[in-house]
């Protein structure tokens, strides 16, 4: 029959579009209880690069990331005095990606290098003491991939705080591992040729 025919088609079309690997579900300002930024008071800037942080504090687990992003925002605003969350996303222990500034606005940063064009991902937790998970690990490479798509970012442009500044160990020497050994420039390259 000519209409099961075309249902047949239409479902074929849509689990073609459901084979690709799915983005990242995004927690957004709203969904965590954060304000936006005073958008009068933000720099823009055109993503060029992918630059990885950690929170450089313990995160113990039981923490609801939802509150430590609302503390985070109250601290960046009130006590540095910054537009926003100086990151544009944060990856929590479970590897759930959430919103931070809005990524048309620059980052701000305590150390001299200039995050305009940067994109800015932080991971939860002190990688200097602690090893990354493999369920944040895997939440850094596809939240990459999605930027690194999106803004037209060559892999050869995803590095870390402490690759611009050296006034930092950030993201930790446990996180940078995967910077310096390129594990995720080849996994968001393997990503991004999937596709
Ligand atoms: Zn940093």
């Amino acid at each position: 029959m000519k209409t099961s025919l075309a249902a047949l088609l239409l479902t074929l079309a849509i689990s073609g579009c459901a084979l690709k690997p799915p983005a990242p579900a995004v927690v957004s300002v709203a969904e965590w209880g954060g304000t936006p930024a005073d958008a009068a008071k933000a720099r823009r800037h055109t993503i060029t690069h992918i630059t990885l942080h950690h929170q450089g504090e313990p995160f113990k687990a039981g923490t609801d990331p939802r509150q430590y992003l609302r503390n985070l925002q109250t601290w960046s605003r009130n006590t540095k005095g910054w537009l926003d969350i100086p990151y544009h996303y944060i990856i929590d222990l479970e590897g759930k990606v959430y919103e931070g500034r809005d990524i048309a606005y620059a980052g701000d940063t305590n150390t001299e290098y200039d995050p305009s064009g940067h994109a800015l991902i932080e991971v939860v937790g002190n990688f200097e003491e602690v090893e990354p998970n493999q369920a944040q690990l895997d939440a850094v490479v596809k939240l990459m991939a999605l930027l690194a798509k999106k803004y037209r970012v060559p892999v050869e442009h995803i590095a870390s705080h402490r690759d611009y500044s050296n006034n930092t160990v950030c993201p930790g020497a446990n996180l940078y591992r995967y910077v310096q050994n390129s594990y995720f420039k080849e996994q968001v390259a393997l990503q991004l040729k999937g596709e």
